[in-house]
């Protein structure tokens, strides 16, 4: 009955852990224009996650996809499997 309990899952609510390899990244600032509530850029215009389940998995893969330097990785939660960019491609 305790229905005040919270549920002890560390999974958050997005299905994917993202990162950004910021020596990869050039400023272009595709991944803020496809996922703005995700991704920023900082005063050295490098991309930051700045939310990380900002936006919903379409956008941020979206975004992901759309970068030209493949700086941003994405994960999913479930498995760890790398989704984006894919490998061995
Ligand atoms: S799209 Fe890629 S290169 Fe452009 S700002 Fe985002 S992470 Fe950096």
């Amino acid at each position: 009955m305790a229905h005040d309990e919270k549920p002890k899952t560390t999974r958050p609510p997005s299905g994917y852990r993202i990162e950004v390899v910021r020596r990869r990244c050039t400023g272009v600032g595709t991944c803020v224009e496809k996922a703005p509530r995700t991704f920023d850029l900082d005063d050295d215009a490098v991309a930051y996650v700045r939310k990380a389940n900002g936006d919903d998995d379409g956008k941020i893969l979206a975004a992901a996809q759309a970068c030209p330097q493949d700086a941003i990785l994405v994960f999913d939660v479930a498995t760890g499997q790398r989704i984006w960019p894919q490998e061995g491609g």
